[in-house]
């Protein structure tokens, strides 16, 4: 499959620092901050700092050293953010996986009852 990745999408505007962000973790590869629209009292996104779309793109792409700096990135922020009750980490892909922003990123939310997750 081939992947375009769109230069001007928000996150890439974020990693540019053309947008503010609440920024919660960084790493040399990866960052991480609060999502703008919480939907759990912990709500953070991390991503990657490469341009990938998708977490398929990423693992096909991206090299060792950085899937291993963002998985890491990802467990800084599970210990940092209080995740004792427990937490759901969603990555959403391309269209029919309602993904919004086309800069691949983990959503971990944590703090309260999640729900199912497909209900
Ligand atoms: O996975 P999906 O692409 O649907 O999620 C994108 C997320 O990015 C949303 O939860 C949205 O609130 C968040 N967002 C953000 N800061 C922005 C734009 C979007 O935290 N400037």
């Amino acid at each position: 499959m081939e992947f375009t990745y769109d230069p001007e999408n928000i996150f890439a505007k974020l990693l540019r620092g053309e947008i503010p962000c609440d920024k919660v973790h960084e790493t040399e590869h990866s960052l991480a901050f609060r999502d703008i629209r919480p939907q759990a009292p912990v709500h953070v996104l991390v991503i990657p700092k490469g341009a990938y779309m998708t977490l398929d793109h990423f693992l096909a792409a991206a090299p060792d050293g950085e899937i291993l700096d963002f998985w890491r990135a990802v467990g800084d922020v599970c210990e940092m953010s209080g995740v004792e009750g427990g937490f759901r980490a969603i990555m959403n892909a391309r269209e029919d996986g309602m993904q919004e922003v086309p800069h691949f990123h983990v959503h971990i939310l944590a703090g309260r009852p999640l729900g199912p997750l497909l209900g």
